[in-house]
Order: C-alpha cells, then structure tokens, then sequence
C-alpha cells in the first residue's frame, strides 16, 4: 500500500461505496468530493454502477484537495436467481479486464432499458425514450431514472411507489437478466489489480444458509472483502458481518452507499468505525 493508512490506526473516515451522476447518484463528483472533504473523509472510493467515468472525472481534483480517493465500482450480476451487487475497489482503471466488464455491463444496461419500456408499455404506463432520457445525466441508465420518467407522467406519486410497485423485487421492471456472472466479475476486478467485496449483504434478504453459499462461492472466485458495514444499519447486523467476516478470512468494508441527501440514509462518511475484531479492506489496497 503507497499511502499513509497503512500506518494509521483505528478510527479511520473510510467510505468506500458512494453514487455520483456518473449512475444514479444526484450530486456531481466534484460535488461529491467537496462533501467527502467537508465530512472529513480520509478515505473514499466513487463506486457508481458499471461505470468508472465519475470517479475518472475528479480524480485529480480530489488529489488536489487532499483527499485519497480510490478507484471504484458497482457491479451489477444474478447470482442464485436474484440481484446480488459486487463492489470493486482500488483496480487499475485503464486495465483490459475492467474495460471489457464495463463495456458487457454498459450493453447490458441498454438492453435492459428497453425491455423494461416494453414492459411497462404492456401494462398501459408507456415512457417513450426521449422521455426516459431527459431524467438520465450523462450516467449509467438504471431503475431509479426509470421511476423518475414515471413520476414525471404522473403514473406514480413518488419513486418509492414506483420502485414497490413496478420496479422493485419480482415486480414487471426487475429484469435480472444479462448481468455479468459472478465469477467475471470478480475476474475482472482481480485481474485489474483490484479487490472485490460483496456489497450490502443484508439487503438480499437471503436465508443464512444461501448467504454463506453465495460468500464461500464468492471467495472461491477469488472475491476477499464484504461490506460489514452498509449505510444505516442496526448493531446486530454489523455484529453478524463481522463474524462471518473473520470466520471466512474476509476483509471489512464500509460504505454509506450514498446517492443523495435524505433523512434515512447516511452522509457521507457519517458511518461508524468498524469493529476493532475486523481487517479493514484498506490493508489489501
Ligand atoms: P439498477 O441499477 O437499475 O438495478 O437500479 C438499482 C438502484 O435502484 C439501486 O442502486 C438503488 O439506488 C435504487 N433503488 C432500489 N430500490 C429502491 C427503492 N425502493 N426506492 C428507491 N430507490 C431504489
Ligand atoms: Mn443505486
Ligand atoms: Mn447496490
Ligand atoms: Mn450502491
């Protein structure tokens, strides 16, 4: 490791899973830097879905104002059926491995768009391109723009509604497939250079059992960190990670996943410290 918290001890502002406009995220990267720094954040990694533009952009602005930003990503791939997100960490941008996986991922997601405005033109709430594509930056095009384009048309009241009826788990807009497998993704961000961590994993809502499944899968693959910590989380949930975490050798992560200002969600950096019994993520870099 080339910088300074190889030597640092605990507590370290870590955030290592943040959204910029580069996906779906609402503020600017420079935004976003400009609160990592404002938040006193030693260490943060950009990690918006399949694209690495947001963090290419301000990469030397952040280098600028003293921050040490690492290379970041989120990997969207089905594994067991459903949605499980990997997180990519300190990887060599410009490496041919990641490229290909971004490029995969990118046709993936146009793919996706359109089937979904299919969909949603057969249950009578049409969403014409144009339309959709005035609610997306110059970003990665996911759900949330989607729900965006369908409160704009008055089909729902807000993006919660959107996402709990239509878009969400096993509604008509969750289309799962043509994600990247697992293990390609966890390829690709090893072979670059990187580490790649499962994200949130109480979000998934998984038996016990299918989470250790997915986790010795996972570190089969070649995958070394898990998200111990992610956004707003209760005690026990951090305990739980922490465990598995140390029982199957795992680095620690922690991540806001910050997308936006909101009373229910953690700013950036405003996270706890993980646990003194953990590795933290920061000594594979
Ligand atoms: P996608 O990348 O297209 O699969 O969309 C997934 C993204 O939608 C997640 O990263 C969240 O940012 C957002 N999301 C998921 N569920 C909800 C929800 N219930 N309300 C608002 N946003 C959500
Ligand atoms: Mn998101
Ligand atoms: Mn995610
Ligand atoms: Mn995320």
């Amino acid at each position: 490791m080339n910088y300074l918290l190889s030597h640092s001890t605990f507590p370290v502002t870590a955030d290592l899973h943040t959204h910029t406009t580069a996906s779906d995220g609402h503020l600017s990267p420079t935004e976003l830097v400009d609160l990592a720094c404002t938040n006193h954040v030693e260490i943060l990694a950009i990690t918006d879905h399949d694209t690495t533009l947001g963090y290419e952009s301000v990469k030397d602005y952040a280098q600028q104002r003293g921050l040490n930003l690492i290379s970041g990503v989120e990997i969207s791939t089905t594994w067991g059926g459903q949605g499980v997100h990997i997180v990519g960490l300190n990887f060599d941008v410009t490496h041919v491995a990641m490229s290909k996986l971004l490029d995969f991922q990118r046709g993936a997601r146009q793919a996706r768009y359109h089937v979904i405005l299919d969909k949603l033109a057969k249950a009578k709430l049409p969403i014409s391109e144009a339309e959709l594509l005035t609610h997306v930056g110059d970003g990665q095009i996911g759900r949330p723009h989607i729900a965006h384009a369908m409160v704009a048309k008055g089909y729902v009241k807000n993006i919660n509604q959107a996402f709990k009826q239509y878009l969400g788990a096993g509604k008509i807009g969750d289309v799962k497939n043509g994600w990247a497998s697992l293990a390609d993704t966890v390829s690709a961000i090893t072979d670059s250079g990187g580490v790649a961590v499962i994200a949130h994993p109480d979000k998934y809502k998984m038996t016990r059992s299918k989470t250790l499944r997915l986790i010795d899968e996972f570190i089969e693959l070649g995958g070394r960190g898990i998200e111990v910590i992610s956004a707003k989380q209760h005690i026990d949930i951090t305990e739980k990670y922490s465990k598995i975490a140390n029982d199957r050798g795992l680095y620690a992560s922690v991540g806001s996943d910050f997308h936006r200002h909101v009373s229910y969600a953690p700013n950036v950096g405003q996270l706890p410290t993980l646990p003194r019994s953990v590795t933290p993520i920061w000594h594979a870099f």
